[in-house]
């Protein structure tokens, strides 16, 4: 962003006007989720989170890729790691994050599995190019922000005739999970900051159902403290007059229509399925499945890796967090067991999960 303006979304001045301002509206506690992992460390490391009147509840939601990345699907990893002549491919972020029985994909590495950390897609088909006589995994989570540029490389592989290239796809649609958080009543949620990023792919109008069913508002909101103390007024406008909308504030960036070519492209080589959620567990239509024109380029069909359904690991409250029923703080393995450094579940170990966020920045 422009210095200038960047100046301007940080304005101490400003702040504590929209701060005062904020006060003034509340007509209660107002629970707000913010979905995104950026956003989750926007408000810590800008001081914003303890500067929020109590009444402010800040709730952070399972907007982390790494985060929702269910164990079953960690387990499903590590059966493809070590496999004879597969070189799994993976955002380092995922080489930490453990499966059903503690381990992962750095224990498998240790083992002897052939992990390569890549730092985007195209690099797994250049890993692939690279190693004809091998086939190589790429390991697909995130959310619609990543599904096109994954979809993408999947055409590159097909017009550069690299067969040796596959998927293991276990992407995330927001909207569904949306839908499951607000029909929690334990978490209470009143309102949302919705992720920037995935809003420029999809738009702001497959959020309507926040306000026209949940009676809920929700913003699209930019990552430094005026965006984020504007939307938090905004919420609580909308609220203290009764009414429910889903407002995009972050026009400098995002637009209120989706982005056609990234769209296309994510439908035609991937179709909606159901996922399984770390912490959500199972929702229809939330994830994302290659289609019968591509089916060859997937992991699950040609490893034949089958997903069951595994519990969580003993004493972690990631699922907990994630759907905003307790805070990292409150689960009794926080900053004893568990730690940055020996994470024992994946709110922990990504630098956008809430629990990391929680110990770096000293929260209690
Ligand atoms: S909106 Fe961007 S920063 Fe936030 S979770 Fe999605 S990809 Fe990450
Ligand atoms: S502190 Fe550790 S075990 Fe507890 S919820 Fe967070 S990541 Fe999971």
């Amino acid at each position: 962003m422009h210095q200038t303006l960047l100046r301007q979304f940080r304005d101490p001045e400003l702040c504590h006007t929209l701060l005062t301002r904020l006060r003034a509206e509340l007509d209660g506690e107002l629970r707000f989720m913010e979905v995104c992992g950026t956003h989750t460390v926007a408000i810590f490391q800008s001081g914003l989170r303890s500067l929020l009147p109590p009444q402010v509840v800040h709730l952070s939601g399972p907007g982390c890729p790494v985060c929702v990345t269910h164990e079953s699907e960690v387990n499903a990893f590590l059966d493809l790691a070590g496999r004879p002549g597969v070189i799994v491919a993976t955002f380092g972020d995922l080489m930490r994050v453990p499966g059903s029985r503690g381990r992962n994909l750095k224990s498998a590495q240790a083992e002897g599995a052939r992990v390569a950390v890549v730092y985007s897609p195209p690099d797994a088909l250049a890993l692939a190019r690279d190693n004809p006589g091998d086939t190589v995994v790429f390991l697909g989570v995130g959310f619609e922000t990543t599904a096109p540029t994954v979809a993408g490389t999947v055409l590159m592989a097909r017009e550069q005739g690299l067969s040796n290239f596959k998927v293991l796809a276990f992407h995330k649609l927001v909207p569904p999970a949306l839908e499951v958080l607000l029909s929690d009543t334990e978490a209470g949620i009143d309102a949302f900051i919705l992720p920037g990023h995935v809003s420029a792919v999809i738009g702001t109008e497959p959020y309507g159902f926040i306000a026209s069913r949940f009676g809920k508002s929700a913003t699209v909101t930019g990552f430094e403290p005026v965006d984020i103390l504007e939307s938090l007024l905004f919420l609580a406008q909308r609220r203290r007059q009764g009414r429910a909308e889903v407002k995009n504030l972050y026009r400098r960036v995002v637009s209120d229509t989706s982005n056609p070519r990234a769209l296309e492209v994510m439908n035609r080589v991937f179709r909606p399925c159901d996922a399984l959620w770390r912490g959500l567990g199972r929702i229809p239509d939330s994830g994302l499945e290659f289609t019968d024109e591509f089916e060859d380029v997937d992991a699950k069909r040609r490893y034949g890796l089958s997903i069951e359904e595994c519990p969580p690991l003993p004493g972690c409250k990631c699922g907990e967090v994630l759907r905003g029923r307790l805070r990292p703080d409150q689960c009794p393995l926080f900053k004893k067991a568990c730690t940055p450094a020996k994470p024992v579940g994946p709110c922990m170990v990504s630098t956008e999960g809430s629990c990391a966020a929680y110990y770096k920045y000293q929260v209690e």
